[in-house]
């Protein structure tokens, strides 16, 4: 489709997983996609495709956001999709891993949108997506500590963003997806030892009999970027989960 033509779309961890997904499926809605992640081969891997440009972008670094915001000009949809899962009770969690978790997963969306706000207000539209999760703030998920407490964060500055520009013509949403399949969910599924056992456990978690694909977070993702009558909601997609 089209639907994005003539749109300027930045996506953050556009290597792959759930920001890879979004960041195909807005070049294939007719975007010029800025795809960017730290993971300097794997987004580069994008770099063939018609309107895409990839760039390392690291978004615990105020700096580089900027310069990257000061290159690309007006940004007309951000998609923030940069995020770390921990593991850990409140008893394991670290203060670093505390601190990290809510730098990548709450201050990186920070940074972003602070960074794409003016050229979004001079032209009175904007839409901003970010990745949530339904881990913290719909759903106490067990093992999940640091990142239940930085993830229901972003539902409060989804909220708060949506509240303050809502009258000048920008939108914020955010997705809370469930269980969705990408490398750092192998990795999840790898480090608990069983990893069929641990798959099987993830899988039954949803009453729809399966793991969600980050193309279905990137449908949702690319119908928020232009869904006029919507702004400060979680929209959920978890395959039953929490209903
Ligand atoms: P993933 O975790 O496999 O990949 C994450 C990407 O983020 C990697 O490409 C990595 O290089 C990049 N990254 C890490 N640190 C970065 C930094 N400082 N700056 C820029 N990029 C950085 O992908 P995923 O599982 O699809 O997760 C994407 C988002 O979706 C995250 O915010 C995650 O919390 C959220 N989410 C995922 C699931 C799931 O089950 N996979 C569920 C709910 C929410």
């Amino acid at each position: 489709s089209d639907k994005l033509a003539g749109k300027v779309v930045l996506v953050t961890a556009a290597a792959q997983g759930i920001g890879r997904a979004i960041a195909e499926s807005a070049a294939d809605a007719g975007a010029t996609v800025w795809a960017t992640d730290i993971n300097e081969a794997k987004v580069a891997e994008l770099s063939h495709r018609t309107n895409v440009t990839t760039r390392v972008l690291n978004v615990l670094k105020s700096v580089d956001v900027d310069a990257l915001v000061a290159e690309i000009g007006t940004v007309d949809v951000l998609f923030n999709a940069a995020g770390i899962v921990h593991a850990g009770t409140i008893e394991q969690a670290t203060e670093a891993d505390l601190d990290l978790a809510y730098d990548l997963n709450v201050k990186s969306m920070w940074r972003t949108i602070k960074a794409v706000l003016p050229g979004m207000l001079a032209q009175n539209e904007g839409s901003i997506v970010n990745i949530c999760s339904v881990a913290g703030s719909i759903k106490g998920v067990p093992n999940r500590f640091a990142y239940g407490v930085t993830k229901a964060a972003t539902v409060g500055l989804t909220k708060s963003v949506a509240a303050d520009y809502v009258a000048r013509g920008i939108r914020c949403n955010g997705i809370c997806p469930g269980t969705v399949e990408s490398p750092s969910l192998q990795d999840r599924l790898r480090a608990q030892g069983d990893y069929e056992a641990a798959r099987a456990a993830f899988i039954a978690r949803q009453p729809i009999g399966r793991i969600g694909t980050p193309q279905e977070i990137a449908d949702l993702a690319i119908y928020l970027a232009t869904a006029t009558y919507t702004t400060g909601q979680m929209h959920i997609i978890d395959g039953g989960w929490v209903n």
